[in-house]
């Protein structure tokens, strides 16, 4: 058998693959095992940051791997400390919760709201609104939070005391939270798998205000559009406004498992020990590999972030069959006229690996990746669209 009928039979079938198999990459380019060499658009989708086996990240990593790989959140180590103090000092949030996904980051998120709230107001007001057509993970409870009716179904029950809100619409807000003992809100900033859509500022400068006044937390779930994505080292940034609860993953250790939840000054000491834990959570490695990250995110990297966004925007508009283009940053939503798998099907053949979300096709390239590969992946984009 080659590998895809091993990975058919033996693999659970939770994914629809696409037809290639890849065995190596480098930076933005990524090979299957005929040879054939892609330029990666997706980057695991958004997950590594400085592209496939970035010598600097691979040196950092490397270098723990030498010192101290595993030891459990029974000890102290350098890395988890000193992965959270830079997290904190660049944002201005207070602690740090380390897990190992987005999934997981988002539980933490949720957690620690509801316990705010239960040590600050008692039993009770639990409830958390978020949006339509959001994505907070995979786990029951995250699926729960996912505002999207088709993620509830087949394996309830699921974790009450969630309710939904529509974007853009601050009468939807503030009637649920009239009908509901809420907690908190939480959205991304830039709905991801619901189709890369932004959300307005005048629309999440209301939710804050209104969440401020009425004794409620802010949660913002940065797991995709975190560490750098949106050409600000955190979407919030972008908004202007201080967050009380920042979940994060994705991108943040630049291709190692890792989840960040960040609180703010209300909710720093909302978890206390014994309260919330992870065996492997802040691990060496995968914090070693995510301060190189975060080092590499300067002003310098996100303007060339925001350079080169502008640059996939100026080929796509009025490019032939493009509808429109939504998103921020190096986080791009394209509508297309032809049908998205025909385009992403299209590109494959061409040595260009894209993503869809929804019915877009989606662009998460590595934020480093060189000018010259973008520019020939676009070629091949806009040909796949235009056809
Ligand atoms: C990917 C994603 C998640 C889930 O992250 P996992 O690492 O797959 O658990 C949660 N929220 C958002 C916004 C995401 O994009």
């Amino acid at each position: 058998m080659n590998i895809r009928e091993i990975d058919n039979k033996y693999v659970a079938n939770t994914y629809a693959r696409f037809p290639v198999t890849l065995v190596k990459g480098s930076g933005s380019l990524v090979y299957d095992e005929s040879g054939k060499e892609y330029i990666d658009m997706g980057s695991g989708i958004a997950v590594s940051s400085f592209g496939i086996s970035d010598p600097v990240w691979k040196a950092a990593v490397e270098a723990q791997l030498d010192e101290l790989t595993h030891t459990s959140n029974l000890y102290y180590t350098q890395p988890c400390a000193l992965l959270a103090q830079m997290l904190c000092e660049r944002t201005g949030m207070k602690k740090v919760f380390f897990g190992n996904s987005g999934a997981e980051a988002n539980e933490c998120a949720i957690k620690a709201a509801r316990r705010w709230s239960y040590l600050k107001n008692g039993d009770g007001r639990s409830t958390i609104i978020t949006l339509k057509n959001s994505f907070h993970g995979r786990t029951v409870t995250t699926l729960a939070a996912t505002g999207q009716d088709s993620f509830h179904t087949e394996f309830g029950p699921f974790t009450e005391g969630f309710v939904y809100a529509e974007a853009e619409n601050m009468e939807s807000v503030k009637k649920l939270a009239q009908e509901n003992s809420c907690c908190a809100i939480m959205m991304e900033l830039v709905q991801g798998e619901g189709g890369v859509h932004a959300l307005s500022k005048e629309f999440v400068n209301a939710v804050v205000e209104f969440a401020h006044a009425n004794d409620m937390l802010v949660i913002v779930d940065e797991v995709q559009t975190g560490n750098g994505r949106t050409g600000s080292l955190y979407a919030f940034m972008e908004y202007g406004f201080m967050p009380d609860i920042v979940s994060t993953a994705k991108g943040l250790a630049g291709g190692l498992p890792l989840g960040a939840c960040m609180l703010g000054e209300k909710t720093e000491n909302a978890l206390t020990a014994g309260t919330h834990g992870s065996t492997f959570g802040g691990n060496p490695v995968c914090c070693a590999g995510a301060i190189s990250v975060l080092e590499r995110i300067d002003d310098e990297l996100l303007s060339q972030v925001k350079m080169k966004s502008k640059y996939i925007l100026s080929r796509l508009e009025g490019a032939k069959g493009v509808k429109s283009v939504s998103g921020m940053g190096l986080m791009l939503g394209i509508e297309c006229e032809r049908a998205k798998a025909e385009v992403i099907g299209e590109c494959m053949e061409n040595g260009v690996l894209v993503l869809g979300a929804k019915e877009k096709v989606r662009l998460l390239p590595a934020l480093n990746i060189p000018m010259p590969l973008l520019e020939k992946a676009m070629d091949v984009l806009v040909e796949a669209l235009a056809k």
